[in-house]
C-alpha cells in the first residue's frame, strides 16, 4: 500500500525532505520523564499482582468485557499519553481500580455483581478517569512524604523503589484511598467518557442506588462509602443538568438499561458475604 507521502513526493523534493527530517529530528525534544515514572509504577503493580497469581490470563469473560473496555478506551486515550489496557484480576471483592500507566483491572466478581451494562461501563469510565486526573500519582507522593523513611530504608534492603511504592498503592487502591473530591471529579470526567463512548451515563447513578438497598456484604469496596455516595448522586446529576446538551440525550430511567450477563461458559464465581472491609 502506497502512502500519500510515496506518491507525491517527486524525486527532485527527496533531499529537501531529507534534510528537514533529519532537522526536526536533531531539535526534537527528549521524552517526559514523568510519563516514564508513571509506566514503571503502572509495570511494577502488574508485576505485584501477576507474582500473587490475581491476573486472569484467559477466560470467556474477556468476551464481554472487550467489546465495552475499547470503546471506553477509544474516548479515553486522547487523554493520557500511555495505552489503556484491561485486565480481569480474581479478588474476593468485586471491585475494579486503575494504576498509573493505563492499566485497569477489574475483579471478576464484578462482572457478575452489576446488573446492566451502563453500571460496568460507568465503573471503568470512572476509573480510567482516576488515570487521567493522576490520581494514582497523587495518592503515592502524598504517601511518600509521610513514609519517605520506610520506603527510603525498603530500598536498602534491596527491592526497587517502584517496586516497594507498588506495595503501598495496591493497599491504597483496596482501602478508598482517595478524597470524596476526587472521586466525585472521577465520576463526572468518566460520565463525559461514557457519553462520548455512547454509554448511558446514568448508569453510575443506578449503582450508586442499587448499592443504598443492597447487601452490605455484595457492595464493592470502590463503591462502599455510603454517605459519600449521595453527594456523588448529586454531583453527577448537577452535571447533567449544566451541560445538556451532551446529557439530556440519555434516559435516566433504569428500566431503559442494556440488562448484562456473562457468557454461559464463564467459570462460576461467588460473591463473599463476609466483607472483610478495608485494609
Ligand atoms: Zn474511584
Amino acid at each position: 500500500m502506497n502512502s500519500p507521502r510515496h506518491v507525491k513526493l517527486g524525486s527532485g523534493m527527496v533531499p529537501v525532505l531529507l534534510i528537514l527530517t533529519i532537522a526536526s529530528v536533531a531539535q526534537a525534544p527528549a521524552p517526559e520523564p514523568v510519563t516514564d515514572q508513571e509506566t514503571e509504577l503502572g509495570q511494577a503493580v502488574y508485576k505485584q499482582l501477576r507474582g500473587k497469581g490475581e491476573i486472569i490470563e484467559s477466560s470467556p469473560l474477556y468476551d464481554t468485557l472487550k467489546p465495552i473496555a475499547d470503546a471506553i478506551a477509544r474516548e479515553a486515550q486522547p487523554r493520557y499519553p500511555h495505552p489503556f489496557k484491561f485486565f480481569l484480576v480474581h479478588e474476593t471483592q468485586p471491585n475494579a481500580f486503575a494504576t498509573p500507566g493505563g492499566n485497569v483491572y477489574v475483579v471478576d466478581s464484578l462482572l457478575y455483581f452489576v446488573k446492566n451494562t451502563e453500571q460496568l461501563a460507568g465503573t471503568l469510565c470512572h476509573e480510567v478517569s482516576h488515570t487521567i486526573h493522576r490520581d494514582g500519582v497523587a495518592l503515592m507522593e502524598k504517601e511518600q512524604k509521610i513514609e519517605r523513611r520506610e520506603v527510603a530504608a525498603a530500598i536498602l534492603l534491596g527491592p526497587t523503589r517502584a517496586h516497594i511504592i507498588a506495595i503501598a498503592l495496591i493497599g491504597k487502591l483496596h482501602s478508598l484511598g482517595y478524597s470524596r473530591d476526587a472521586e466525585s471529579k472521577a465520576d463526572v470526567t468518566g460520565s463525559d467518557i461514557c457519553a462520548a463512548a455512547g454509554y448511558n451515563p446514568w448508569g453510575l447513578t443506578w449503582l450508586f442506588e442499587d448499592f443504598q438497598n443492597a447487601d452490605m456484604g455484595h457492595v464493592p469496596q470502590l463503591l462502599s462509602d455510603h454517605p459519600a455516595n449521595g453527594t456523588r448522586i448529586q454531583t453527577l446529576k448537577k452535571h447533567f443538568q449544566d451541560n445538556p446538551s451532551t446529557f439530556s440525550r440519555f434516559n435516566r430511567d433504569p428500566k431503559s438499561a442494556t440488562p448484562f450477563s456473562v457468557p454461559k461458559d464463564a467459570p462460576e464465581v461467588f460473591l463473599h458475604a463476609d466483607t472483610k472491609g478495608g485494609n
